[in-house]
């Protein structure tokens, strides 16, 4: 009979624990977990503090009496794994209740301990009105200090998925809310122009957002609350702290027994989940991940890769259907009050990072068919190699249909597919749900145009970064649409009239042309072109893009 041991119970743990009682019902299958609970949901504590749960129990999905009946899978909760001696396939446990320390050998073992998140070091910042969010007994101390009603005032440092998941939830709960985040944007991992809507976004909410800032010092404040010093020298008061500003490893236990780290400490595993010792896999946000599309290692901690790495893991631990896993490419996506935003593959950001050809289109489609009630714009960004036209990378906002489009770019991606396969994608259509041409396939036209030199286009950086006397700004929108604001210099020629004003447009300068999203710049563009206009560029994402980034 095989025994397997498991150090970590929750995503990348249970999923392991489960898969393999599934493989093998005569196995042994013990789970160490040192918190009290196995198998929760980590991703829903914002929304139950924030009271979109109601109940505390929906967030634990499965008990360890639950999974020894079902499954009979032994959980030790409150049971910590101490170290992992290789030689003798041995863990050092410690029963954390009554402090009995105690070996157990095993078969095969999995490394599931995920991460924790890490707390700088801030003068101050063991103050009780200092938090941080990844367990239930977390949520449960910031739920308590919530519901009693004293805190009036929070703050949040760093602007990342979980900062601002919990920036909406605590003012769901009536609470004046600022968030404080050092670099220039939030949510780091998508580019500058798709954070700046979810900038506006919570700006509109009343949130205070506080950029290129960070705490430098945390001093009491009145009624056992804190003042936080800026590194502006501006101060913010707060009875609530929420410190997210990422996750480090739960590693140290591994410290001496040889398993392979990274330099940030996270666990090195191949591509079958496997550590540098023999019998020992790892998996979740504990490892180091190959990154498709970059092809080098990094660290992605995220739920979905969590759960299918630790069922890939079991496979491989029971041997029969051996398995890859194939990397983590970062698809992701959050609500931030009404917007939602979501991502999948490369970057701008990562793109330059790593030196990776790409050229990039931005386009606002509705998100269903604009004649039915209710249709709204959404934004999607597609990246693609400008030699192959495979596609990078996706970013989209919106307001509905976001997580369908982020969705079927991360298949292209995962199918290597090109902008060209985008415009034929076939997708299931009625005017509730979508456009005839859905936003993806538009997406590929656009991309597709730019390939094959129909249209040339600029961003917005780029007519940030240059001086007005290098271009020729032009605006095709009607002058009811300029009415609501133009870029600075813009000179307007509506497209309707613009045959007849030709002689207008300088031929010796670089002409920019821009409407509201794109699409009037671009007919304007062949009009030009076959006008003999050479140097003509359209301004990628139009005048929205530009407002919203600038
Ligand atoms: P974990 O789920 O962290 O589990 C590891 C377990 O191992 C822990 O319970 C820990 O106590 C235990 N452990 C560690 N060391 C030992 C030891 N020595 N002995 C015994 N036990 C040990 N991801 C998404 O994709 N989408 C989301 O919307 C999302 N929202 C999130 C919201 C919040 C508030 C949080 C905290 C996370 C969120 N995540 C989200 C991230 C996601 O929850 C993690 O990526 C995922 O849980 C990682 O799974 P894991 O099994 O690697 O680690």
């Amino acid at each position: 009979m095989a025994k397997y041991l498991i150090v970590g119970g929750v995503a990348a743990g249970m999923s392991a624990a489960a898969r393999l009682r599934r493989l093998d019902e005569a196995a042994e299958i013990i789970v160490f977990e040192r918190g009290d609970y196995v198998s929760y949901a980590n991703c829903g504590l914002p929304y139950y503090i924030g009271d979109e749960i109601k109940e505390r129990e929906r967030l634990v999905v499965q008990t360890p009496e639950a999974l020894r009946e079902l499954m009979g899978i032994e959980v030790r909760t409150a049971n910590e794994v101490l170290a992992v001696l290789p030689e003798t396939k041995t863990v050092k446990a410690k029963d954390l209740k009554t402090g009995r320390e105690y070996d157990e050998t095993y078969d095969k073992l999995l490394l599931a301990p995920g991460g924790s998140p890490v707390k700088p070091p801030i003068p101050g910042s063991d103050h009780p009105a200092i938090h941080t969010l990844w367990t239930i007994p977390d949520t449960d101390q910031i739920r308590a200090m919530v519901d009693d009603g004293k805190v009036k005032k929070a703050l949040v440092v760093g602007a990342g998925f979980i900062g601002l998941e919990m920036a909406e939830n605590l003012k769901f709960r009536g609470i004046d809310v600022t968030v404080v985040e050092m670099a220039k944007q939030a949510m780091n991992v998508v580019d500058f122009e798709m954070a700046s809507m979810v900038h506006r976004e919570v700006a509109m909410h009343g949130v205070d957002l506080q950029l290129d800032d960070g705490v430098s010092e945390f001093t009491p404040g009145a009624n056992g609350g804190v003042v936080a010093k800026l590194t502006s020298g501006k101060t913010v008061e707060a009875d609530l702290v929420l410190l997210s500003i990422g996750v480090k490893p739960n590693t140290a236990f591994i410290a001496e027994s040889g398993i392979e780290l990274g330099k940030r400490g996270h666990i090195l595993a191949d591509d079958s989940l496997r550590t540098n010792k023999e019998d020992i896999f790892a998996a979740g946000d504990a490892i180091e991940v190959m990154h498709p599309l970059t092809n080098k290692k990094t660290t992605i901690p995220l739920a979905g890769p969590a759960n299918k790495q630790g069922r890939i893991a079991a496979d491989n631990m029971h041997g029969e259907k051996p398995r890859t896993y194939n990397g983590t490419m970062g698809t992701a996506i959050a609500k931030v009050f009404d917007l939602t935003i979501g991502m999948t593959g490369a970057s701008e950001k990562l793109c330059l990072a790593h030196d990776i050809p790409f050229d990039s289109v931005i386009i606002h489609p509705n998100d269903f068919a604009g004649y039915y009630p209710g249709a709204m714009k959404m934004c999607l960004k597609v990246l693609f190699s400008p030699d192959t036209g495979k596609v990078l990378g996706a970013q989209s906002t919106g307001y509905s249909g976001v997580d369908k489009r982020i969705d079927v770019i991360a298949t292209a991606i995962k199918a290597n597919m090109t902008v060209d396969d985008l415009t034929e994608i076939e997708h299931a259509y009625a005017p509730p749900y979508s456009s005839a041409k859905d936003p993806v396939n538009m997406a590929g036209f656009v991309a597709q145009n730019v390939l094959e030199g129909l249209i040339k286009t600029v961003k917005w950086t780029d007519i940030e970064n240059a001086e007005l006397s290098e271009y020729y700004l032009l605006d095709v929108r009607t002058p009811a649409e300029c009415a609501s604001g133009v870029m600075p210099g813009s000179v307007n020629i509506p497209q309707a009239e613009l045959r007849d004003r030709l002689n207008e447009i300088p031929r010796d300068k670089k002409v920019v042309l821009y409407c509201r999203v794109g699409l009037i710049a671009y007919q304007a563009i062949r009009v030009l072109a076959a006008n003999g206009f050479e140097n003509i560029y359209n301004l990628s994402g139009g005048y929205e893009t530009w407002l919203v980034a600038t």
